[in-house]
């Protein structure tokens, strides 16, 4: 009798998920960070290509400035971006920890088709539906402009 056993991969990150569950929500997550990436590494070749279009000194003035409100804005949009690369980075090593995509109210797991729409959802949609038809109730007391339809939110 051979003694040596198989050699299964035993693992201990993500136990409370099943594998497929593992690679859906992996995959989402990585997509996701692959767009960003690329849209990241288009945008400094852009700029880059921009800057070597333009030779200097050539500009005049109200150009220069449009030009330098823009790399603001280019830069402010290349923040945004990478702020979300971080809250992907986040959700990755919490999908690590097996708590990325269980619902923040009820700990029931988030729908895949959710996460995939909204990967940094915390709650269920059910959780976020009670959550909002409460805020709706608020907002119905304050302004009493009719009844509001409980089911304007079912589309997502
Ligand atoms: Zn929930």
């Amino acid at each position: 009798m051979p003694t040596q056993g198989k050699h299964r991969n035993t693992r201990t990150t993500h136990t409370r998920m099943n594998d497929h569950r593992y690679a859906e929500l992996r995959e989402i997550l990585e997509e996701r960070r692959r767009e960003i990436v690329n849209a990241m590494q288009d945008k400094i070749r852009d700029v880059r290509a921009e800057g070597s279009r333009a030779p200097q000194g050539v500009r005049d003035e109200a150009e220069s400035s449009e030009s330098e409100i823009q790399d603001d804005l280019e830069f402010a949009l290349l923040q945004m971006k990478g702020e979300t690369l971080r809250k992907i980075d986040e959700a990755l090593e919490r999908l690590e920890n097996g708590t990325y995509g269980c619902c923040y109210e009820c700990g029931e797991e988030i729908a895949e088709r959710r996460l995939r729409a909204l990967p940094f959802a915390v709650r269920c949609k059910a959780c976020e539906e009670i959550r909002e038809t409460g805020r709706q109730r608020e907002r119905a007391l304050t302004a009493r402009r009719g009844p509001v339809s409980p089911f304007a939110d079912l589309s997502g």
